[in-house]
């Protein structure tokens, strides 16, 4: 079945346009332990579940801790 692989890999590499902006491909997590592969798209270093939050708050508006 390396075929269709080829194919695919083949046409996505054609059929794109220009891709935006892209990073190395085959990348992994850069925390120890993980091998999560990262996307090319990804500019972070770390994989979704590693990575820390950035560009979207978990739930609501977050309290910076008030009370020390
Ligand atoms: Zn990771």
């Amino acid at each position: 079945m390396n075929v269709m692989d080829e194919r695919f890999r083949g046409a996505q590499v054609r059929s794109l346009p220009r891709p935006n902006k892209r990073f190395a491909a085959g990348r992994v997590c850069a925390a120890p332990g993980c091998g999560t592969k990262l996307s090319m798209y990804n500019k972070w270093r770390y994989c979704w579940q590693h990575e820390p939050v950035h560009s979207y708050v978990p739930r609501g508006r977050r309290k910076s801790r008030a009370a020390a």
